[in-house]
């Protein structure tokens, strides 16, 4: 069926001819509605948020994308239309399809914690993760969360030269804190312990200074299980939370040599404090960029260090630190954009007819204990739940911005001639998604009448 650019006129339900199938070989949409004397089918949204897709409205064109969020067809707007055509659509094959879509390469960007164009390009180049898409990583624009959290690079030069062979033979640790403003979990501090040869990055957030031997010592046990040979040596400032009787103890009965910085150098310790500076870069522009309170610092820390982990890659050998740590490539596919609104299905409590399938919800990361499983932050409860059920809405804060605008713009131009004009087609927004759509517009993709 084809669909041409239309100005849609009043249509009544005994309007409404027939209901068919529209699409390709690789895509068809069923129950779109032929109505007559409108020479154009009508896509319903929420028919379309039902059988799962993902739609969201800009100022100049809606896109619908499937569960794996890759697009399916882009409607461009024309006047206050969006309309596809899927004679167009046909002529394309379904790589091409998924290619265009899955080349949102800016969201990438920003569900990695906002790392940089280059290092997704290296990435992508030299194939080492599973789950991003190969697609062009240009920065063709500027960021605001960045340019915002990110400072201007430093002269802190720390060519540091290391002739570390293997994993745990030099562990690097600091302790940075106390913080402004305390965790939800009250916690000031966050220990952060890199290895040298790997750079694989472990933190540790605590309430108290003194809590670091014992973080410390259960570390040690957990990494020297995991790789089954013992650490070599650790390298700290002299702070007193790393220069006390406990920890020498404990190094010397372990047989770990530990090498103290300098204090008039403390390049020495470089490793460690530029992996601090970028934690907490990565955790300022992660917070700025859906505008999330302070304290869920430690939260956004977690992540950063997760993320970083997994996409940030050691030049020299070209891997990222998780394969140099485990010896396998790490899979990205299900990351998403840090403190974006989602819903999690409630499917523990006993709901009532009435009460909502799905709970509202912020994204804070992914869980320690659960494979592939999210952390969220409950609205109504204030507390912080895991599951695997999540849908998200990862519209960019800005671009959600600029549709409000639209939306106000349209309605203001509009005012009092669209709302006669269509009274079954009033856009209903994706509830599961959370994308606007302008209310008042007149659109192809339109209301279901079906109830
Ligand atoms: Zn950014």
């Amino acid at each position: 069926m084809m669909v041409e650019r239309l100005h849609l006129e009043t249509t009544t339900k005994e309007e409404l001819l027939v209901s068919g199938t529209v699409g390709n070989n690789s895509l068809s949409i069923s129950n779109v509605y032929l109505v007559d004397g409108l020479k154009h089918n009508l896509l319903s949204i929420s028919q379309l948020c039902d059988k799962g897709f993902h739609v969201m409205f800009e100022s100049s064109k809606c896109i619908v994308r499937n569960e794996k969020h890759e697009t399916l067809f882009i409607a461009y707007r024309d006047k206050n239309v969006y309309a596809i055509n899927f004679d167009e659509m046909n002529m394309q094959n379904v790589s091409c399809l998924s290619a265009q879509s899955e080349c949102d390469a800016w969201l990438w960007h920003r569900r990695l914690g906002h790392t940089s164009m280059e290092n997704l390009s290296k990435l992508t180049k030299h194939d080492l993760v599973k789950g991003l898409p190969k697609c062009t990583f240009k920065k063709d624009k500027e960021c605001e969360p960045c340019i915002l959290g990110k400072q201007v690079k430093s002269s802190f030069k720390t060519k540091v030269t290391s002739d570390v062979t293997r994993a745990l033979e030099l562990i690097h640790m600091d302790l940075f804190g106390p913080t402004q403003t305390q965790s939800l979990g009250g916690k000031s501090y966050c220990f952060v312990i890199v290895d040298d040869f790997t750079r694989y990055t472990w933190v540790y957030f605590l309430s108290h200074k003194h809590e670091v031997f014992d973080v410390f010592v259960k570390f040690c046990a957990l990494v020297e299980n995991e790789k089954g040979y013992k650490i070599t040596i650790i390298r700290s400032d002299r702070g007193g939370e790393f220069v006390n009787r406990n920890l020498e103890d404990f190094c010397a009965k372990q047989g770990y040599t530990h090498q103290l910085s300098s204090p008039r150098t403390p390049q020495q310790n470089g490793v460690v404090e530029r992996k601090n500076r970028t934690l907490q870069e990565m955790c300022r522009t992660m917070l700025n960029e859906y505008n999330i309170a302070k304290h869920f610092w430690a939260e956004a820390i977690n992540t950063a260090c997760y993320v970083i982990n997994k996409v940030n890659v050691r030049k020299q050998v070209k891997k990222t630190f998780y394969e140099l740590w485990k010896g396998r490539k790490p899979n990205i596919s299900y990351f998403k954009v840090f403190g974006c609104t989602c819903y999690v299905l409630n499917d523990k409590d006993q709901l009532d007819k009435f009460d909502p399938k799905s709970k509202v919800c912020t994204f804070l990361g992914y869980s320690m204990h659960k494979d592939k499983a999210y952390r969220v932050f409950n609205r109504s409860t204030k507390t912080i739940e895991e599951s695997i059920h999540v849908k998200f809405d990862e519209v960019d804060p800005k671009v959600k911005m600029m549709q409000n605008l639209e939306k106000l713009r349209i309605d203001d131009e509009d005012d009092g001639t669209l709302g006669q004009t269509s009274n079954s087609q009033e856009v209903e927004a994706c509830k599961e998604s959370d994308t606007s759509a302008p209310k008042n517009s007149r659109l192809l993709i339109g209301h279901s009448s079906q109830q």
